[in-house]
């Protein structure tokens, strides 16, 4: 049976992060965040992850050649042997070709659809639970309890490294760039699907939980 590959395209910011893990859930199949794959090899002491850190800082993208051959690893392995959900991947053209060629699967991309300055805001407030990596936002979305985690319990919080303003701007033109072309690419592809991304976590949930159906 060919695999099913889910793959969510949008800004930094839109909510892939947060849906995806739920899709997830959903469909018990995993997440992959290429993001979250490259800041743990950030942290690291080698001279890979000295790379993965400067690319990321300056709100770079990671040379694709790099990129595949960790994605590729990690969807051909047996964890995601009934599909999965890629979430930052792929992320230009080049590796949207480098994924045809090399995996077989059928593709279903999901469309996080929303402006720019919705996105700024929300990842100028947007912190983590540094046990689970719930996501929350200073601005509108805190912990019920002042400190502790809904999901875990947790009680430390972090901030990525990149999401100051300076590294944002450089991420919002990467992605208009490198990966804006790759929405008429699925499109054309086969099954593609928009959310409106700008509208509350709500709403978007209910909104994923009508597409999961149609997955
Ligand atoms: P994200 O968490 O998806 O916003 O990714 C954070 C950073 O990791 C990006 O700004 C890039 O530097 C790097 N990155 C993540 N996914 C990719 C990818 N598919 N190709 C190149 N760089 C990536």
């Amino acid at each position: 049976m060919v695999k099913k590959v889910i793959v969510l395209l949008g800004l930094p910011g839109s909510g892939k992060g947060t849906q995806g893990a739920l899709l997830a859930n959903e469909l018990t199949i995993p997440h992959i965040s290429t993001g979250d794959i490259f800041r743990k090899m950030a942290k690291a002491n080698t001279e890979e992850s000295k790379l993965l850190n400067e690319y990321m800082h300056e709100g770079k993208l990671v040379p694709s050649d790099l990129v595949n051959k960790i994605v590729r690893k990690f969807i051909l392995s047996d964890e995601c042997k009934d599909g999965c959900i890629l979430d930052g991947y792929p992320r230009n053209l080049k590796q949207a070709e480098y994924f045809v060629e090399n995996i077989d699967s059928q593709v279903v991309a999901v469309f996080f659809e929303v402006e720019n300055e919705i996105v700024v805001k929300r990842i100028l407030g947007r912190y983590a639970c540094e046990s689970c990596g719930a996501v929350y936002n200073k601005y509108f979305d805190n912990p019920k309890t002042d400190g502790v985690c809904d999901n875990c319990g947790g009680h430390k919080f972090v901030y990525r490294d990149d999401d100051d303003e300076k590294t944002i701007l450089s991420r919002i033109e990467e992605y208009k760039k490198e990966t804006l072309p790759l929405i008429d690419y699925y499109k054309k592809k086969g099954k593609f699907f928009v959310v409106n991304a700008g509208a509350n976590k709500e709403e978007v949930i209910k909104e994923m939980a009508l597409i999961a159906k149609k997955i």
